[in-house]
């Protein structure tokens, strides 16, 4: 009897354990790691990172990314005539002009970030950004006149923005609005978005040094991202090595995209209270919790400045910066971004 007892007990043991292997090896199921090639998107160089449970998972998700990146570029060039932007700068001083959901979406967070950098960020300076390029096709320098005139047409205060209707109007005739600063950054947020619904547990979005990344790699762990400095953008220098989840990054830069005039370099990046192109810093690397806000960020902190944009920074919640100075090589960082470099 008792023999019985033990031989019931020790099968029951073994099932148990036999169950508890089966259920950790399917918890184990391998993911699959995929990498779409480098593709020209939104005048810059784009990539996508796929975790998922299988290939194909993995490659539909890639494609609903750029799917995705690639509308919010026909919505928001405006260097393309029939963008939906261009439609806004052509005739919203005019009349209101009815938008899609993103671009009215876009167009309100870049309202809200030129209120928290107090104008620094600011999406209007399209006619400032102009008047700099065509002053450097002509290889002279703006003239106070031409800068006292696009003065007028500058402010957020003059956007004036519709929710009922998702329509767009301008209170002053020849204003531009440039979302340069800030949509690849809102690009990268929609893109992770359409991965996930696509089935992927794991992504990564490059879209020129808009960095956003979410779940886990496929060994289960969290993403590694290279900073560049775009101050040694020749090079490739890596500046920073970070390690992150669920964030982005966007890095700004002084000197990958300029206008050259005489023997100066002007960075595409313009204080729009004193219509200079900004010079303080060479890079500004904003970590935040989604791209719309590390993009619109990095390009405000660029404006601000170190003192002032570290201010905005320890001030906004969840965000943090790694800063380099035009005239040193040193990182000044906000006081809790030493947590995601890795030395
Ligand atoms: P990148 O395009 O290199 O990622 P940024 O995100 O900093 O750089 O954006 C710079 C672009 O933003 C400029 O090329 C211009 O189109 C636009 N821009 C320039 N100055 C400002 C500003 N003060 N506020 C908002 N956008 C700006
Ligand atoms: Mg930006």
């Amino acid at each position: 009897m008792k023999n019985r007892k033990f031989i019931f007990a020790l099968t029951a043991l073994i099932i148990i354990f036999i169950s508890y292997l089966l259920v950790n090896r399917l918890n184990d199921k391998r993911l699959v790691v995929v990498e779409s090639p480098n593709k020209i998107v939104m005048n810059t160089i784009a990539r996508v990172v796929a975790v998922a449970p299988d290939e194909k998972i993995a490659r539909l998700s890639i494609d609903a990314a750029f799917e995705k990146i690639y509308r919010v570029e026909k919505l928001m060039n405006r260097y393309d005539p029939n963008s939906q932007l261009s439609q806004v700068n052509k005739l919203a001083a005019k009349e209101p002009v009815r938008v899609d959901k993103e671009l009215f979406d876009i167009l309100q967070q870049s309202v809200y970030y030129s209120k928290l950098s107090d104008g620094a960020f600011d999406i209007t300076v399209g006619p400032l950004v102009d008047l700099w390029r065509k002053c450097a096709e002509a290889n002279s320098m703006p003239t106070d006149e031409q800068l006292a005139e696009v003065k007028k047409i500058i402010g957020c205060d003059k956007l004036l923005l519709d929710a009922n209707d998702f329509s767009v109007k301008f209170a002053a005739k020849g204003m531009k609005l440039d979302l340069g600063g800030i949509a690849k950054g809102f690009a990268v947020d929609l893109a992770a978005g359409e991965m996930k619904k696509a089935g992927a547990v794991g992504g990564l979005i490059d879209l020129g040094g808009q960095i956003g990344c979410f779940g886990t790699t496929e060994k289960k762990g969290k993403w590694i991202v290279g900073v560049r400095n775009p101050a040694k953008s020749e090079d490739n220098k890596i500046i920073a090595r970070l390690t992150l989840s669920d964030a982005a990054v966007s890095t700004s830069g002084n000197y990958e995209r300029f206008y050259k005039i005489g023997d100066n370099r002007f960075s595409h990046i313009f204080n729009p209270a004193t219509e200079k192109s900004t010079d303080q810093l060479s890079s500004v690397t904003i970590i935040a919790l989604n791209g719309t806000e590390a993009d619109a960020l990095s390009t405000a902190v660029s404006v601000m400045g170190a003192e002032k944009g570290l201010e905005l920074i320890e001030k906004t919640e969840n965000t943090e910066a790694v800063i380099i100075k035009a005239d040193s090589q040193d990182l000044i960082k906000s006081s809790g971004a030493q947590q995601y470099l890795i030395e």
